[in-house]
């Protein structure tokens, strides 16, 4: 007998005050990239963001934006990061993913607008974002 596991389906969802600013961050830094940290609250794989954070110590420019991770101050509240693409892609690149930083990563591609973000996990999977 095969006993089906129970896949936890997890759900990404973003304030819509919290998206707008996203969005004009991401305009704001264009044609460099943006990075931000993303507050919120987790509940069994269910995360809602709604809070941004200007990460410090970040370097932007046209290739890559980041950070160093270990001086980021330990803070539960901290789901994630948010980050641009302005070069028109929402695939995390492969340095995206091994600067993964908390829950879930956000990316924007350009031009940024409301249709634009995406929600990634830690393997490069998409995850269902709402907006709220
Ligand atoms: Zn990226």
């Amino acid at each position: 007998m095969i006993f089906k596991k129970e896949k936890i389906e997890r759900q990404i969802t973003l304030k819509k005050d919290t998206r707008d600013g996203i969005l004009s961050y991401c305009k704001m830094n264009h044609p460099n990239e943006g990075m931000l940290i993303l507050k919120g609250k987790s509940k069994k794989g269910n995360v809602t963001i709604d809070g941004l954070v200007v990460p410090p110590f970040s370097e932007s420019g046209p290739t890559f934006a980041g950070f160093p991770h270990s001086f980021l101050p330990f803070d539960l509240s901290y789901v994630g990061t948010v980050h641009s693409h302005p070069s028109g892609s929402a695939k995390p690149s492969v340095t995206d993913l091994h600067n993964f930083f908390g829950l879930v990563s956000l990316i924007v591609k350009s031009p940024y607008e409301d249709d634009d973000i995406f929600a990634w996990d830690s393997n490069g999977d998409p995850i269902k974002l709402t907006i709220s």
